[in-house]
């Protein structure tokens, strides 16, 4: 479910126009809906209401502060995997919010800064991270609660680039040696693992490997108690798909069919991670065709987004359904037809500016003949789009806009020239 919808051909978010939106800030333009990204909260909060879940949105899925702000308003936590992003949480957030930090290498200045801001977990995934940890807390005089991260070791579930639970990637202990990690820090005065935490990878559009992992989890959790660990909390992490080609994602309630037996089996406070679920169908990126041009056999759609502003396509072969913001006939009526062979189109690359051959939104895909100047609307682009953008080229980063109902507020405004330069320092001159 999403507020993108098309009203007499000319696509709307929420209450507003999408070409008006373009009209007034001007392409490529990133626009989220306020009612699809608090519904999605929502889904979530509502389908494990029962175990009082604490939700901590990822925050690497879109870091903007009133998109942050939102869900902190809305009651959420926040996961992240960076001191930068520890410190957007706490700009964005309600002082209260608790905050989870992940990722691999993690520095001392990040985890001292996390401790002096009340972490509520860290989420530990390797030995020598779990004594760092402790040391800086030591010296702190503090005690850091942490959570050990799991791989648990499942099948793949997902693009090979963000599948983190399978044998062999860098996230998360071994399942074989984490309790030896979790035997040698018994009893330490500045270390309390609280928590067992598993990231399984994004997107995974089967509740399955949740149920695996969270079967593995309470074996595990069982074992650190019997070493004497207070163990309190299971964090499942994020990962739930969402709607890029049709309607193929899961339903929250599915996840937490298989989630909530293991809470239930193990008393635990659940903490959950979710980033795409909340803000992926929940942006669009909104772009103008500069040219059209046939060459080597293939028509090409030149438009003024490029994998600068979205690099999912690039980076992990992701599809995005686009199709015109006001088409002068078609409008594909289920989400599958953005795929299909609609009569009237032709197959066409839609290509960015940017100086590489691996600049691309799409390609052989089925569209209406474009024109100059027309705008196109690439859906599903509300996580890991502005997240992951770069000044690749030179290229200012877009603006962001937040729809509620009938109105809309920038909440990040276009770069300019002078921004690119602006943390340069031009000693030469
Ligand atoms: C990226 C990440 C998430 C969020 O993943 P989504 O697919 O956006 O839900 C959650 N937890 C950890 C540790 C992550 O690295």
């Amino acid at each position: 479910m999403d507020h993108f919808a098309y009203r007499n051909r000319s696509l709307y978010c929420d209450d507003v126009p999408v070409a008006e939106l373009a009209a007034h800030y001007g392409t490529p333009l990133y626009v989220y809906s306020e009612a699809t990204l608090v519904h999605h909260l929502k889904q979530i909060q509502d389908a494990f209401a029962e175990a009082k879940p604490i939700i901590c949105y990822s925050i690497k899925a879109n870091g903007n502060l009133s998109i942050a702000r939102l869900m902190g308003q809305h009651g959420a936590g926040f996961d992240v995997t960076s001191g930068g992003e520890f410190y957007r949480a706490m700009k964005a957030g309600p002082s209260d919010a608790k905050i989870v930090f992940a990722g691999v290498g993690k520095s001392d200045a990040e985890i001292q800064f996390a401790l002096e801001n009340k972490v509520y977990l860290f989420d530990v995934e390797s030995e020598q991270e779990l004594h760092a940890i402790g040391a800086v807390a030591e010296k702190m005089g503090v005690v850091a609660n942490v959570a050990l991260r799991v791989n648990p070791d499942l099948p793949p579930k997902t693009h090979v680039k963000t599948d983190t639970s399978v044998k062999g990637v860098k996230f998360g202990l071994d399942i074989e040696t984490v309790l030896d990690v979790a035997k040698g820090v018994v009893g330490h005065k500045n270390l309390c693992v609280a928590g067992l935490h598993m990231h399984l990878g994004s997107p995974i559009l089967s509740a399955e490997p949740y149920k695996q992992g969270a079967e593995k989890g309470v074996k595990l959790i069982t074992e650190l108690r019997k070493q004497g660990h207070n163990v309190t909390v299971l964090n499942m992490g994020g990962g739930f798909g969402i709607h890029y080609r049709k309607q193929e994602a899961l339903h929250a309630s599915a996840f937490a069919k298989e989630i909530l037996p293991a809470v239930k089996e193990t008393g635990c406070q659940l903490v959950l991670e979710p980033g795409r679920f909340i803000v992926g169908n929940a942006g669009i990126l909104v772009s103008r065709v500069v040219f059209t041009k046939e060459t080597g056999g293939k028509r090409y759609v030149i438009q003024d987004a490029a994998m600068n502003d979205l690099i999912r396509p690039t980076l992990y072969d992701s599809f995005h359904r686009i199709w015109p913001v006001t088409p002068k006939d078609t409008v594909p009526e289920q989400p599958a037809d953005y795929e299909a062979d609609i009569p009237g189109t032709i197959k066409q690359d839609v290509v960015g500016p940017v100086c590489e051959s691996g600049d691309f939104l799409a390609k052989a895909r089925n569209l209406p003949e474009l024109h100059r100047g027309e705008l196109l609307a690439v859906f599903s682009a509300g996580a890991y789009g502005m997240a992951m953008a770069s000044n690749y080229n030179a290229r200012c980063r877009a603006a962001e806009v937040l729809v509620t109902g009938g109105t809309h507020r920038l909440i990040r405004r276009r770069e300019t020239y002078t921004d690119l330069v602006a943390a340069e320092v031009d000693c030469l001159k």
